[in-house]
């Protein structure tokens, strides 16, 4: 096995051998040599159906060729300037055509980034310290953010990270999610004190947990009731549940709004985003800083313009919705029929099967730690075993992209069905 030796190796030179958490699994992950569409190939020629997806951006599938091309033209005339150009003009005006809450916006590198930025903004608009987050939201990994968080804090048991300065965190409050009184009771305790409240719209990153009825939006009431800023993190929901992302989706607004992954087409980026009075208090135009050298830099642009113009075109949010219904009625058919104790999470074209027990519904991070994660990881294993990779870990969301055929759907689909023991 190639892979093995590469991890090997890889793990002399990178703590766990990985350059990201979550991508380190037992007994080795495997390698990849290349990728296209829907499927992804390791080093030792076997090819996979992908539903990792690089976590999110890939929304077009691998390797688009439309996207390629577009890249592929952007650096004959340099990838990297220092400087403005028109292209970010473009973007910045499809992102505000499709997100009705954003009248300015700022480019940055990554999610991680624009969600710290996002942040000391509303923190410096409203003259206060303190924020509130949402128990198992991920909102990257950097100080403020990093407790009770997802992803791979989560998957690795650790979701309140060692070398955080207890400073940093202490202005850092915690709710759980589908639970709006919790939100009213905590604004309200510490009225006055809050700069703003964070929230994934849909949680995608202790696996997808959809908002209940009337959540969101009772959320958007409670923080203009208690004039306490509210910043959406879109960085999953964004250009993926609609064009408009979850606003447009559930039909709420934010204050604030985080994008990345898919605005970058498969590159890197980050994009913090809200109403005019907000944004121009960002550097140069205003007192908080923010700066970065690769910030809205022409390749990933690019890359995000030319898949927001597929998007469009080709009504790709409508066709993954359709697929993502399609396999989590299947998966509910097969959880059933099994008897396997467990339930099927999603919206939209994300989903996922927790093991909870007797088969409990999951609404927030409590119940998702119920789950059992070694179940799951074998039935990671057998589906990988099959030619499927779902994302390693019980708390990563399944996503589908718009390169999946109906054929890859059926297959997977019948890859659950053997794996989850009922044929
Ligand atoms: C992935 C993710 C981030 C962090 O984005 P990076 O580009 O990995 O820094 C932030 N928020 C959410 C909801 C995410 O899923």
């Amino acid at each position: 096995m190639k892979s093995e030796k590469l991890f090997e190796l890889a793990s002399r030179y990178m703590p766990g051998g990985v350059s990201s958490p979550v991508r380190a699994y037992k007994p080795y992950p495997f390698f990849t040599g290349h990728a296209k569409g829907s499927k992804i190939y390791d080093v030792d020629g076997r090819e996979y159906i992908d539903y990792c997806l690089a976590y999110g951006p890939l929304v077009l599938g691998h390797g688009n060729e439309e996207v390629k091309t577009a890249v592929r033209e952007q650096l004959e005339e340099g990838w990297l300037y220092g400087t403005p150009h028109e292209k970010e003009i473009e973007l910045a005006k499809k992102i505000i055509a499709h997100y009705p809450s954003v009248e300015m916006l700022r480019f940055v590198n990554t999610g991680s980034e624009a969600t710290m930025a996002g942040i000391r903004l509303a923190r410096g608009f409203k003259e206060r310290d303190k924020i509130v987050k949402i128990e198992g939201g991920f909102h990257g990994a950097h100080d403020g953010v990093l407790v009770k968080a997802g992803s791979g804090a989560t998957t690795f048991g650790i979701p309140d990270s060692k070398g955080i300065p207890k400073d940093s965190v202490k202005n850092t409050l915690q709710i759980p999610f589908n639970d709006a009184p919790a939100l009213a009771d905590m604004l309200e305790k510490n009225s006055g004190e809050v700069a703003a409240v964070i929230i994934e719209p849909v949680m995608g990153n202790v696996g997808p947990i959809p908002p209940q009825d009337n959540y969101l939006s009772a959320v958007r009431e409670i923080t203009q009731e208690n004039d306490v800023l509210l910043i959406l993190d879109e960085v999953i929901t964004g250009f993926r549940l609609a064009l408009g992302g979850a606003q447009e989706f559930y039909g709420i607004d934010a204050d604030l709004t985080i994008l990345g992954k898919i605005v970058g087409g498969g590159f890197p980026i980050g994009v913090f985003g809200g109403r005019r009075e907000l944004m121009e208090l960002v550097s140069p135009s205003g007192a908080v800083y923010q700066a970065g050298t690769f910030s809205g830099n022409p390749v990933s642009v690019t890359a995000g313009l030319k898949t927001i113009e597929v998007l469009e075109r080709e009504r790709v949010p409508q066709r993954i919705n359709k697929l993502g219904e399609i396999m989590r009625a299947a998966l509910n058919e097969i959880m059933s029929d099994s008897g396997v104790g467990g339930y099927v999470s999603g919206v939209g074209s994300m989903f996922k099967v927790f093991f909870s027990p007797s088969g409990k519904a999951v609404k927030n991070y409590a119940d998702a730690l119920e789950c059992d994660k070694n179940k799951y990881m074998a039935l990671f294993h057998k589906m990988l075993d099959s030619g499927v990779f779902l994302p390693p870990s019980q708390f990563e969301t399944n996503f589908i992209s718009f390169a999946h055929t109906d054929e890859d759907i059926r297959r997977t689909i019948e890859a659950y069905e053997e794996n989850l023991g009922c044929t």
